[in-house]
């Protein structure tokens, strides 16, 4: 269970709350294009400004690096926050985020009602957690809630730095719902405990496969990492993704499973192109069938049977990386099978990476799963078994 103070736990009436969310939204041409990440915060501010606070909001947009960029304005998210609240949302227009317009807005706040700050990344301290940026912030507020799982990973100003000049430093109920998914999912699980890794590379998600081989009692590799495990074993990869400083890490790895017990599975056969292109002649081999000018782009279809009976009496399962190259729809049937095999088992089912979650929700599994983490980065630090700064920086209950 969480041992941080949540927002269950203070008293804000009348008080000014400082509320780090993540609004790191898409945005095309001033429209945003995903709002999931508004609709995430919208339960912790319902909660605060049931509750008398003053809520003050604020988050990072995008990258400007310490610059004023028009184009990555919280203005946007603003307005469509006050429609989704049903309720006016005042936005401080500061350039350096603690300014007049922020100051003047909050005076004027009476209980319930609602600030959102400009950009915190126009200020370069941000990122560098720097002190003065950190004290501005808190000179707003009373106390301090972190709801951006987002950016936990990183120890920033409005998550970390604050938290060291205000009354009290709690978590929202996403941040909450988050940590208690993931790790009850990982320290706590069900059992049989199931992992399915893929995606890219192996040298991102090293820690990631050395911390899960710990935990579960099946672990399932697909996409590129693949062919680096396939090839320490001796099998021919073509020119698939091959990370060849990792061969002997990868036979390490399987050592590790066997010593440890894990069932490891790898693919038994692949989708194979001669091109990186959607459009491009395919075709399935077996495992070591792999030729010279041929890459595997996705796992075969004995692999996604293999993957599906493996996920059938699952209890607990976690997935992060896609199974294949499912951005080219002509390689995107092993990433379905498994979402498949997930939405059709009596599992608590969890989804942590970026790609991993847009490849579920845009092939229409989203709500089929028990949990999408809606940090990529900083759900791979949790699966790597990391402290997230910005959870530590919250008082302990
Ligand atoms: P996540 O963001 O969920 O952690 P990654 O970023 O590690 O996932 O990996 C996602 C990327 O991996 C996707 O863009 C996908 O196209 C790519 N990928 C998956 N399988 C392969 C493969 N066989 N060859 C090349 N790229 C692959
Ligand atoms: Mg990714």
């Amino acid at each position: 269970m969480l041992n941080k103070k949540t927002v269950d736990d203070i008293s804000v009436k009348g008080k000014r709350v400082l509320v780090r969310c993540d609004f790191n939204v898409p945005l095309k041409d001033g429209k945003i294009t995903d709002e999931n990440r508004l609709v995430a915060a919208l339960p912790t501010i319902n909660k605060l400004i049931q509750d008398g606070g003053k809520v003050i909001l604020c988050s990072h947009l995008g990258k400007p690096k310490g610059e004023v960029k028009p184009e990555l304005s919280l203005a946007p998210v603003a307005k469509r926050l006050s429609e989704l609240l049903n309720k006016a949302v005042v936005f401080a227009a500061d350039d350096n985020v603690v300014g007049e317009n922020a100051k003047k807005a909050i005076e004027a706040m009476k209980e319930g009602d609602v600030v959102l700050l400009e950009n915190t990344r126009f200020r370069v301290e941000e990122t560098k957690n720097g002190e003065a940026f950190s004290k501005d912030l808190a000179s707003l507020a009373d106390v301090f809630v972190n709801d951006a799982f987002g950016t936990a990973h990183r120890a920033h100003c409005s998550n970390v730095g604050v938290t060291q000049y205000v009354e009290e430093a709690v978590v929202g109920y996403l941040m909450q719902k988050e940590i208690e998914f993931l790790g009850n999912a990982v320290n706590n699980p069900k059992r049989p405990f199931v992992a399915i890794l893929g995606g890219a590379k192996v040298s991102d998600k090293i820690n990631v496969i050395n911390n899960l081989l710990e935990k579960v009692d099946t672990l399932i590799i697909g996409g590129g990492m693949a062919y680096t495990f396939l090839k320490a074993m001796g099998n021919e990869v073509g020119k698939s993704l091959l990370e060849a400083d990792k061969l002997d890490y990868a036979k390490e790895m399987i050592q590790k499973a066997e010593d440890k017990g894990v069932r490891f599975l790898l693919p038994i056969d692949h989708v194979v192109a001669q091109e990186f292109k959607n459009d491009t002649p395919f075709k399935v081999v077996p495992r070591g069938g792999i030729e010279v000018d041929w890459e595997g782009l996705d796992i075969g279809p004995e692999t996604r049977a293999l993957y599906a009976d493996a996920l059938k009496d699952a209890k607990t399962v976690v997935w992060n990386g896609p199974m294949g190259v499912f951005e080219f729809e002509n390689f995107a049937q092993g990433t379905i099978a498994v979402a498949e095999a997930l939405a059709n088992i009596e599992a608590t089912t969890i989804i942590g990476g970026g790609d991993s979650a847009a490849a579920v929700n845009n092939l229409g599994f989203g709500d089929k799963m028990t949990h999408i983490s809606t940090g990529g980065g900083a759900s791979l630090e949790f699966l790597e078994g990391k402290e997230l700064p910005g959870v530590a920086a919250a008082n302990d209950k």
